[in-house]
């Protein structure tokens, strides 16, 4: 009988011969040289340099057209170039002023791997809209997207920069910078959260942005959040559009494709909602452990074999009727049903200093910016398996973490519980953040102890927040759909809302909020979409189209 350490050998084996399949399809015919030059120094992250030889060695594996000279920091090219840091990578640095600082791994071995085929096929597929912002920007643009290769939203933001470098070499410049290879630079612009976004000094993105929004903010010098596509958008027709690409809407995905639906899902953020940035999830059938981003990756790859994703993609507006218009930043789908998996968004403290602060030593992603408080003090505010998950994962990257909680015991699973007391994390009880100080980044918390009514102040470099999520139900509300006192989707047992041809799966149906549970309700809702395509329920007469 095959043993399970065989299984899984086989499953891996399969996984690379997959992705190198993959790679291999994507870089074949590639017409143009993509020349690197790395510059490395000896016992200057060392590290990071081994990996960046590392990943260059195996992509060119796949794209013989990459060329790649390495210098050292003390080399007159290094000066020639401006390379004052190990490692750095420069692409095609005559054409282009795009350069990597750290090593392009993890998560961001996919943002290399895209860099490459759009400097070697010379195509970035940058959308019509896009175009049209970035051809009117007449200043230069400096760039700085500092990212994390633990963070699942990072490589959307970096694509988003590097698309716009490579359209406008004659007046915009990038530099990538991973944080855990440049702590110090992330320091210096108090980016403590990834991704962030600079343009020319100025903060013009926190978080992945959709590319539009992207071009936007570049263009504008701050933040946009609100893109207003044309009419002459392309368009789709389909059967179903998912809004929101988490566990309910790729379960979704599968299931109406199976029942014979054109589905397409849009997704404006990373695709697996929270579990992507889950460092580790527990008991999802099948599987004891597993990393969270390791399941979205599983997901999506098994979606993508029925149905059409959309990521980075935002739905602006949907409006009722027949067929159902949804609009988007880039598009409109024509569809017969809509389903609302918009999940759930993390909560905020709601205290003074926590908006001001945010990214700079607030952060409510452990996986993305957990890396940056490696032997520094932060505290974990929470008490559920979210908290308590990702205070083990902190506190298992090295961060010295204290736990904070409001109640007099963690609510979550007791296995959590017994790791987090055998790791030795302290937490304190009966406490609630009052206030986060700090000139540029957080520096202290005021806590306010309820039993004893008394407060203190506690120095910290960081803290995280993990105190559940709310529902995202902007898109709802905009259309009418009936909310509970509790702010979810009201919805029938057959995931119908008030709305004809509107329903809803997952987090903001509210529930139990469980990945299987989400992944059900997808399922559930995509049949009874079926089956009300087929037998309209809207129409009277019930009669078949
Ligand atoms: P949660 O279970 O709703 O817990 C939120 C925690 O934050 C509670 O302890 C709550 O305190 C506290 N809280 C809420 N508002 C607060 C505030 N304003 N100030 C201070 N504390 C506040 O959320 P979650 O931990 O994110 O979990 C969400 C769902 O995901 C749950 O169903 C959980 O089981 C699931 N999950 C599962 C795994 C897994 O591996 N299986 C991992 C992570 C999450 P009170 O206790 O006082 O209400």
């Amino acid at each position: 009988m095959a043993q399970i350490g065989e299984h899984g050998n086989r499953a891996e084996n399969e996984e690379e011969a997959q992705a190198e399949a993959q790679l291999k399809d994507m870089f074949r015919g590639m017409p143009h040289d993509v020349p690197l030059m790395l510059f490395t120094s000896p016992g200057k992250n060392d590290v990071f340099c081994d990996a960046a030889r590392q990943i260059i060695r195996t992509v060119r594996g796949f794209a013989p057209k990459i060329g790649l000279r390495e210098f050292g920091l003390d080399h007159k090219m290094a000066k020639q170039w401006d390379v004052t840091r190990s490692p750095t990578l420069l692409f095609d640095p005559d054409k282009y002023r795009i350069r990597w600082l750290g090593a392009p791994v993890g998560e961001e071995g996919k943002t290399f791997v895209e860099t490459i085929a759009m400097l070697g096929f010379r195509q970035t597929q940058l959308s019509p809209e896009s175009s049209k912002v970035l051809v009117d920007i007449d200043a230069q643009r400096h760039i700085k997207v500092f990212v994390s290769p633990t963070c699942p939203y990072c490589p959307q933001q970096a694509v988003n920069a590097l698309k716009a470098a490579i359209e406008r070499p004659d007046i915009i410049s990038l530099e990538i910078i991973d944080i855990q290879a440049n702590p110090d630079l992330a320091d210096d612009y108090s980016a403590q959260s990834v991704p962030q976004a600079f343009a020319n000094e100025t903060l013009i993105g926190m978080g992945a942005q959709p590319e539009e929004l992207f071009m936007l903010s570049l263009a504008k010098l701050e933040p946009q959040t609100v893109f207003i596509p044309d009419n002459d958008a392309e368009e789709i027709e389909t059967d179903l559009v998912i809004v929101g690409g988490g566990p309910a809407g790729l379960t979704a995905g599968i299931y109406a494709a199976r029942s014979g639906l054109k589905a397409v899902v849009v997704e404006r953020g990373a695709l697996g909602g929270q579990v992507a940035t889950t460092p580790v999830v527990e008991n999802y059938p099948g599987l004891t452990q597993v990393g969270g981003k390791t399941l979205v990756d599983i997901m999506v790859s098994h979606a993508l074999e029925y149905a059409k994703i959309f990521p980075g993609e935002a739905v602006m507006e949907i409006k009722p009727g027949d067929p159902i218009i949804v609009a988007t930043n880039r598009r409109r789908f024509t569809a017969r049903a809509v389903l609302l998996a918009t999940g759930a968004e993390h909560r905020h403290l709601g205290v003074p200093g926590e908006s001001r602060l945010s990214g700079s030593g607030i952060s409510y992603c452990s996986t993305c910016d957990g890396p940056l408080f490696k032997g520094k003090k932060v505290i974990m505010v929470g008490g559920g398996d979210s908290a308590v998950t990702e205070a083990l994962h902190l506190h298992n990257i090295g961060a010295d973490v204290t736990v904070v909680h409001r109640r007099n015991r963690l609510r979550a699973q007791d296995r959590l519980i017994k790791s987090l007391s055998d790791s030795q994390v302290p937490t304190i009880f009966n406490t609630e953040v009052r206030e986060i100080r700090g000139r540029d980044r957080v520096e202290e918390v005021l806590l306010y102890n309820h039993r004893s009514q008394e407060e203190s102040l506690l120095s910290v470099d960081g803290v995280f927040v993990a105190i559940g999520y709310a529902p995202t139900v902007e898109l709802a509300r905009a259309l009418g759909i009936e909310i509970t006192p509790e702010g979810y989707i009201n919805r029938d047992a057959r995931h119908r809302t008030n709305v004809p041809g509107i329903y809803s799966a997952g987090d903001v149906e509210g529930g139990y909020k469980q990945i299987v549970t989400a992944a059900g309700q997808g399922a559930e809702a995509a049949l009874a979409i079926f089956e009300d395509l087929v037998n309209p329920y809207w129409r009277k007469n019930g009669a078949l189209d």
